[in-house]
């Protein structure tokens, strides 16, 4: 059974996590109209591996919210985070989800924030990824840089643990800086 609109408006509405990045890398589409549709309303396809796909951050998303709602692409319309089911069978209570949406989004926000004080400035890019590359980068910095470091591997971790816990399903093993590949929504 589908979560309720009720659920969803009170929720989804404020959050946006499952497009802006944060919980995933990218959207396959479904059909090659679908694709076509994204594509000129001016989303970037990658057509690799036979699936086409966009990557997040959606650039559909306004604030927290998907500009092209009614109209979203099929897995966009399919996905529901483990949050959003807890809620609809009644474990969570929804002011208790909300409250753990904006930790979320607080927590990624200052990993963005550390992101940039490491040289990462590219925004069009999944978390993860911007994650994977910062990591990968020459070991030769200054002691501020790796202060900075340290203190972004620590909120990675309680970014991934708050991911794991709240909105992946239990039975994916998907981490933000292990470039989650199941294709979102
Ligand atoms: S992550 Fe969950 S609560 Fe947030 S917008 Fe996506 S489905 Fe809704
Ligand atoms: S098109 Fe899909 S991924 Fe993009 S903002 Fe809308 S729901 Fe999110």
């Amino acid at each position: 059974m589908p979560v309720t609109d009720a659920i969803i408006d009170r929720l989804c509405t404020a959050c946006g996590l499952c497009c802006n990045g944060v919980l995933f890398t990218s959207v396959v589409c479904s059909t090659a109209a679908e694709a076509r549709r994204m594509e000129a309303l001016g989303q970037p396809l990658d057509r690799s591996g036979g699936l086409c796909s966009f990557t997040q951050p959606c650039r559909q998303l306004r604030d927290t919210r998907c500009g092209i709602y009614a109209d979203r692409p099929t897995r966009c319309r399919r996905f529901e985070c483990e949050l959003l089911k807890r809620v609809d069978r009644g474990e969570v209570s929804a002011t208790a989800a909300a409250g753990c949406i904006d930790s979320v989004r607080l927590r990624s926000e200052i990993v963005r924030s550390l992101l940039r004080g490491l040289g990462d400035e590219d925004e069009s890019r999944p978390l993860a990824t911007r994650c994977d590359r910062v990591m990968e980068l020459p070991v030769e910095k200054d002691e501020e840089w790796w202060d900075t470091y340290a203190t972004f591997l620590l909120e990675v971790r309680a970014l991934q643990s708050l991911l794991k816990a709240h909105f992946y399903e239990a039975t994916v093993a998907t981490l933000a800086v292990d470039k989650p590949d199941t294709p979102v929504a």
